[in-house]
């Protein structure tokens, strides 16, 4: 892609918009950059760019300054479809995401993973597992390092692991990854599509510009998912908890087993892991795919397998007080997550749930709420269109706060019972962000033990 001496609009000034004006800049482009939030609240990002002339539109985007480029690059966290976007394609300019620009950019395999849930979980399962078989690995995208970062320098490694969102794939071209997972499709982000069908489509995209030396590594379980293997360019690899697979990854006496094109059959204990729930096992055999794919040894898997403690916000164990344990799961952003957190448990759950409602439908959490909540506090803006969809299924109470809701939650709890953080909705209302809301919650949590002073056993035992 030549852009020397071309005028492109870079939307969007958060850490990736901001690298994506800094690689431009190198490129030699004339810059311009719109930001919808006003100047007093990106000006740190602006004063890292101080030294770069770019045009600036700060506090909205304008048609008419959307206009005048040769091309648009939108980061992650901007809708495709605003309208000055809208304009600008249909005047003829190109409208591409930071990946498709990095992705021009990028001299090395790309291995791409997306999904409603599970991507950074298996993203940096599968950088460990390469870094463990001794091959240079830079792990990146929607997971923190903007690849635009990387394609920047040296680009020393032998892969790239990169999280994608379905956001960033509405704006591809050529963007191709050398192995595209799709580990799977729940409802989610009905706040940013028109409809369901939308969503699947934009993450179908990982698939579109592969050829037959690619592969299309697919939750065989999921139906959504499955549907692309009959669609795909490339070589088909599955994994399934259900059954058996031709080339992939299954379940099989308490082991995950994988095999290779050549019927050949490896081994994975699953008897030291560390973490739990039936969806890390999923995320463990798309890993263990991916990383077969790329020629890994099954020893360093495995060690890998055992030694991953989980990551920050995703099922996270708290501690315990009293015999009750809290887990923070302030990711579980949707309902599907949260379906599955709560099916890792067989102890009885105290939910705490709510916060921005993305407008999906909540009733898939009947099911597992009868059988696993024994009550559940809703907190945030959510709360009320949860209510009508999960009231009266178990003990259900409304609270205003994260601090209300754990106070009840445990004070309620028996010793053997766990209190879970899982809201299925972002944090926007409340918090600045999901790692805001957990980090609070466990600062609750940590309070709460200085004061319990052994109440619940006390109680227990008399
Ligand atoms: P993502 O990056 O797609 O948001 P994470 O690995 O950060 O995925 O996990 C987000 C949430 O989804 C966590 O609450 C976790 O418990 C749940 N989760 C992780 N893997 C899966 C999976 N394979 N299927 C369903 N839920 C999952």
């Amino acid at each position: 892609m030549e852009l020397k001496g071309k005028k492109v609009l870079v939307v969007g000034l958060a850490r990736t918009g901001a690298a994506t004006a800094r690689f431009l800049a190198r490129q030699g482009v004339r810059l311009k950059i719109s930001e919808a939030k006003p100047a007093k609240e990106v000006e740190a990002a602006r004063k890292a760019l101080q030294n770069l002339p770019v045009e600036w539109e700060l506090g909205g985007h304008t048609i008419q300054f959307f206009g005048e480029v040769d091309l648009i690059v939108v980061s992650p966290g901007v809708p495709m479809d605003i309208e000055p976007l809208m304009q600008a394609r249909a005047k003829g300019i190109q409208v591409i995401s930071e990946m498709e620009l990095a992705f021009q950019f990028l001299r090395r395999p790309l291995i791409g993973i997306t999904g409603t849930n599970g991507k950074t979980t298996t993203t940096t399962l599968i950088g460990e597992m390469l870094r463990a078989s001794g091959r240079k690995a830079f792990v990146g995208g929607n997971i923190g390092n903007p690849l635009i970062e990387y394609v920047g320098g040296p680009q020393e490694e032998e892969w790239v692991v990169a999280e994608i969102s379905s956001f960033q794939l509405e704006g591809i071209v050529d963007f191709r990854p050398h192995i595209s997972v799709l580990l799977n499709i729940t409802e989610d982000h009905l706040d940013r599509y028109p409809n369901f069908q939308e969503y699947i489509q934009a993450k179908g995209k990982v698939f579109q510009n592969q050829g037959k030396n690619d592969y299309a590594l697919l939750n065989a379980d999921d139906p959504l998912t499955f549907q692309f293997a009959h669609r795909v360019e490339s070589q088909v690899i599955l994994f399934s908890s259900q059954r058996t697979v031709p080339v992939g990854c299954f379940l099989e006496k308490g082991a995950i087993l994988f095999q290779g094109g050549d019927g050949k059959k490896e081994r994975f204990g699953l008897e030291r892991l560390k973490i739990r729930g039936a969806h890390n096992l999923e995320n463990l055999m798309a890993a263990i795919a991916g990383s077969k794919i790329c020629g890994c040894p099954s020893e360093a898997l495995q060690k890998v397998m055992e030694e991953f403690p989980g990551l920050e916000h995703r099922l996270e164990w708290v501690r315990d007080i009293d015999g009750v344990s809290f887990f923070n799961d302030s990711k579980g952003t949707n309902v599907g997550s949260v379906v599955k957190s709560l099916m890792s448990f067989r102890e009885p759950v105290w939910l705490i749930a709510g916060g921005k409602d993305k407008g999906g439908d909540y009733s898939p959490l009947k099911n597992i709420i009868v059988t696993q909540v024994k009550g559940m506090t809703l907190i945030g803006e959510a709360k009320k269109r949860m209510l009508e969809a999960l009231g009266g299924l178990t003990e259900t109470v409304q609270l205003d706060t994260l601090e209300e809701a754990v106070h009840w939650a445990f004070s309620k709890a028996s010793p053997g019972d766990v209190v879970l953080l899982s809201p299925a909705c972002s944090s926007f209302d409340m918090f600045e962000n999901y790692q805001d809301r957990g980090k609070r919650f466990k600062t609750i949590v940590q309070e709460l033990s200085k004061h319990s002073l052994g109440k619940k056993s006390l109680t227990h035992g008399l």
